[in-house]
């Protein structure tokens, strides 16, 4: 059987050997099991259902069938197998009515190799009858469920529709089927192992690490500005993706960009379809485009040398940060991640949660995550190590990261925190209602506002407590306790801190704050590439 696969990846694919795991599951699905491979991005999952598919369609005949959830991924697969003289084809909302029934005609005659289809079609009636005419004939070789991780709601790109996947197996039982997902953090993966009835599958998990990205995670200041320092002292005419949480701020970061002379391109879902198709083409076809996008633009998006991903937003969880970071250096050489986080970015995310119309359970989970990934951005140590610790990979310090490249100094933000929330408390005691972070901070640091005396705040008995704190070093603080719960951010009076249940561990001193030192100058900013 191996022979065979092996002789498929390097007659068909024109690859010397197989990468990983590669030739364990390929082994595994060619003999009729199911798979469940966690591989990280540009790992080289499509091989491993292409080859069985190959090897599996027996006298020519047998299909398998590939679910995948985006039209421009199953374009440039089925693009790719065609250049390699493999049937393949596509059916999705893109093609008309003919040549969707061409392509149908071809999958009920045999002559399809592999049929991606997107899954709202797959478990359709009318699909699911053409797969019972396949199966009669036993011509049903595989499925493949690619992005498996898109069943999951506790996974970054739920989508509903990868919930009534479980007919394939309930009935098609006796076709092996195999998913395969980049996201690997343990809920989602007991999550699609149920979702899916997975339970009797082998799991191949490979190793998360992307040991030529480097990890880099600052405080944000002036956002554009520590942008543009970074693209033109690191990454002059280099090829990256920044990430922005808005369409706005899309527009304006590719705006900034091309006033310095960069030549960068803004990409979202409010773009028009053919603008999106012009920017996303020229990012792959030019070198040194940066594509300025929301989190619309990159999934399928298979260019090797992207040699930087900027977040000027944090994202919403520790999974969508190491998917879109992973987009960096597929080609193995040296490239960064680089992100900047601030209390704004809290904040929104939190808000953004509290107003879902999620249940409760799911804010919870959802809150969890983004604590995970605050705390990667406070850390201290090993970026590298907590990210893969995050996905159960135990690890040693990488020395690429900037925290071991130059480690910060902490400070124990405890006594300053235990001020800040009695500062919350007295002041909300005292006149009945509550204050934004500026005000509070003024009181704690004891400065003389308009609106100090406005309200008489000086006489709050914290008032000038925390004059040694900068500004700086109490915004720290208030994102850790954000961060952990222990102060609340009410966005519908005003942005003002109102203290929760959790206040009280750090009130009376029971949970310790640890922060790391702010300098003037963030680090990590050395100029090194070794190309
Ligand atoms: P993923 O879907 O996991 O992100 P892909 O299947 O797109 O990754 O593979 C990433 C890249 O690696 C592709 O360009 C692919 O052709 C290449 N690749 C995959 N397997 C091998 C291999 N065994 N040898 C050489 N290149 C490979
Ligand atoms: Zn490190």
């Amino acid at each position: 059987m191996s022979s065979s696969a092996l002789s498929i990846l390097q007659q068909v694919f024109g690859y010397e050997a197989f990468r990983g795991h590669q030739a364990d599951i390929v082994q595994a699905v060619i003999a009729g099991g199911d798979a469940l491979v966690l591989m990280p991005t540009g790992g080289g999952k499509s091989l491993c259902y292409q080859i069985p598919a190959i090897a599996r369609q027996g006298d020519g005949k047998g299909v398998t069938i590939v679910v995948s959830p985006l039209i421009a991924l199953m374009h440039d697969q089925v693009g790719a197998l065609h250049e390699a003289g493999v049937a393949a084809a596509f059916l999705n909302s893109s093609l008309s009515y003919e040549e969707a029934q061409d392509i149908e005609r071809k999958l009920m005659r045999g002559e399809l190799t592999l049929l991606y289809a997107a899954p709202e079609r797959v478990t359709t009636p009318r699909f699911l009858s053409q797969l019972d005419r396949l199966q009669e004939n036993g011509r049903l070789s595989l499925f493949a469920i690619d992005e498996a991780h898109c069943v999951s709601q506790w996974g970054h790109d739920f989508r509903p529709e990868y919930r009534e996947l479980a007919v394939l197996h309930e009935r098609y039982p006796k076709v092996p089927r195999i998913a395969l997902t980049a996201t690997a953090d343990a809920l989602t993966r007991e999550d699609i192992v149920e979702r899916l009835q997975l339970q009797e599958a082998r799991q191949f998990v490979s190793s998360f690490d992307r040991p030529n990205i480097r990890y880099r995670i600052a405080e944000k200041k002036d956002p554009s500005a520590q942008l543009l320092r970074f693209i033109e002292s690191e990454h002059e005419g280099d090829a990256g993706i920044v990430y922005c949480q808005s369409r706005k701020r899309v527009e304006e970061t590719a705006q900034m960009l091309c006033s310095h002379g960069l030549d960068a391109l803004p990409y979202h879902a409010g773009l028009d379809a053919e603008m999106r198709q012009r920017h996303q083409d020229r990012f792959l076809r030019d070198d040194g485009v940066v594509m300025v996008a929301t989190i619309a633009f990159g999934m399928g998006i298979d260019k090797p040398d992207v040699r930087f991903v900027a977040h000027l937003d944090m994202p919403k969880n520790i999974e969508g940060y190491y998917q879109e970071t992973g987009r960096a250096g597929r080609d193995g050489q040296p490239s960064q991640a680089w992100m900047l986080y601030g209390l704004q970015d809290v904040v929104n995310q939190r808000r953004m949660i509290d107003e879902s119309p999620a249940g409760e359970e799911f804010k919870q989970v959802m809150r969890g995550k983004l604590d995970a990934l605050l705390t990667l951005a406070e850390s201290t140590d090993c970026r590298r190590v907590r990210l893969l610790a995050y996905f159960g990979e135990p690890s040693q310090p990488c020395g690429n990261c900037d925290n071991c490249l130059s480690p910060p100094n902490v400070w124990d933000g405890t006594e300053a925190a235990r001020k800040l929330l009695s500062t919350v408390y007295r002041v909300q005691q005292m006149s009945g209602i509550s204050f934004g972070a500026g005000h509070v901070m003024d009181i704690l640091r004891g400065k003389k506002t308009d609106k100090v005396a406005q309200f008489r705040h000086e006489q709050v008995s914290t008032f000038g407590l925390g004059a040694e704190y900068s500004e700086q070093q109490l915004r720290g603080v208030m994102r850790q306790l954000i961060a952990i719960g222990a102060l609340s951010v009410d966005a519908e009076a005003f942005n003002t801190l109102r203290l929760t249940e959790g206040s009280r561990a750090v009130l009376r001193g029971e949970q310790p704050v640890t922060l790391r030192e702010s300098v003037a100058q963030s680090s990590g900013g050395r100029r090194k590439r070794e190309r």
